[in-house]
């Protein structure tokens, strides 16, 4: 295995157990520089595993590792020194400012980036003097995300970075995130979050059980699914299908109903008529594109979020 040029991170064959838990089991990638790459599961699926051993804290089983074009056993020291981590917990002393924070950071690194420019990239510079107890949730992710910044790092891990954060926080980290990338940054994430994934990845890898299930950029993922047009209702407690005479695939999730249709004028018309002979409302009913959610569930037939 050698990476080509552009290439900043590239496995191959990364396994890791815990007793019989087969973590990682034999996953191959690459990741380009400058790029957003995302490894999206659900919980369990093994995409923590597999950042921390890129991050040097734990040692893989077996498998290779090229980064920053070398070839390495296991993340070290020189290559730690090139990246920036945000973990999915991060505590912070709470009586200490925010810009105690970045500056205490800061000097674990010979060279540390100034504390302003940091809390300027992380849109906290009105936050400086403000503890951290008094942060709220979107703003402490953002302090977590400027300590791991604080290096200039080339390529950064974020570990389910928006995981609990309401959805206006999780637009100004998308927002930070793109322009890191911009500012040509190399960033893995890990998410279980499907619009995450496809608001910001150049790449994806479906990852399930340890392994990767499905990989490309989210266009061509979704495009798996063919030409089709979904349509989704709920229909608590419905006994049979769905009869779609024009063709069309139908799932079931739970109370939700998922038809997968090429052609939908006739399909709907069809739809409309089957729900109307049979007194199913059609509640909450939507017609739209395939998304990297309904990849996934094509592929386990589970949900990514349980
Ligand atoms: P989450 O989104 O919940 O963090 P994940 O995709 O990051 O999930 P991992 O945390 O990598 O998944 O876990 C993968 C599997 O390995 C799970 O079955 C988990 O229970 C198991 N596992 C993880 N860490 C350990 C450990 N230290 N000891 C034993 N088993 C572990």
């Amino acid at each position: 295995m050698t990476a080509g040029n552009g290439i900043l991170l590239q496995v191959s064959g990364l396994t890791k157990r815990y007793g019989e838990v087969r973590a990682v089991d034999g996953i191959s990638f690459s990741v380009p520089r400058g790029t957003v790459f995302t490894i999206l599961g659900p919980n369990g699926a093994g995409k923590t595993t597999t950042l921390e051993i890129l991050e040097g804290l734990r040692a893989p089983d077996s498998g290779e590792i090229e980064l920053f074009g070398r070839r390495i056993a296991r993340v070290d020291r020189r290559e730690k020194a090139r990246m920036g981590v945000l973990l999915q917990e991060g505590n912070f002393e709470p009586y200490l400012r925010v810009k105690e924070v970045i500056g205490l950071f800061g000097s674990f690194f010979p060279r540390a980036r100034p504390v302003n420019e940091i809390l300027e990239l992380v849109a906290l510079t009105e936050k400086r003097n403000a503890f951290v107890k008094e942060l709220s949730g979107g703003q402490r992710q953002r302090l977590a995300l400027g300590t791991a910044l604080v290096n200039d790092p080339d390529l950064l891990f974020l570990d389910e970075p928006t995981t609990g954060l309401d959805p206006q926080a999780r637009r100004n980290i998308w927002s930070i995130v793109a322009d890191l990338k911009d500012q040509g940054k190399t960033i893995v994430l890990t998410t279980h979050y499907m619009e995450e994934a496809e608001t910001l990845s150049d790449q994806v890898c479906i990852m399930d059980h340890g392994r990767i299930i499905a990989a490309g950029s989210p266009r061509v993922l979704t495009a798996r699914l063919g030409e089709e047009t979904i349509i989704e209702f709920t229909a608590p407690g419905m006994i049979g299908v769905p009869v779609v005479p024009s063709g069309g695939k139908v799932r079931r999730d739970g109370d939700a109903v998922l038809v997968e249709v090429t052609d939908l004028v006739p399909a709907l018309r069809d739809l409309l008529a089957w729900a109307h002979e049979n007194g199913v409302p059609l509640d909450n009913m939507i017609i739209r594109q395939p998304n990297l959610e309904d990849v996934f569930l094509s592929l386990t037939g589970r949900r990514l979020r349980e």
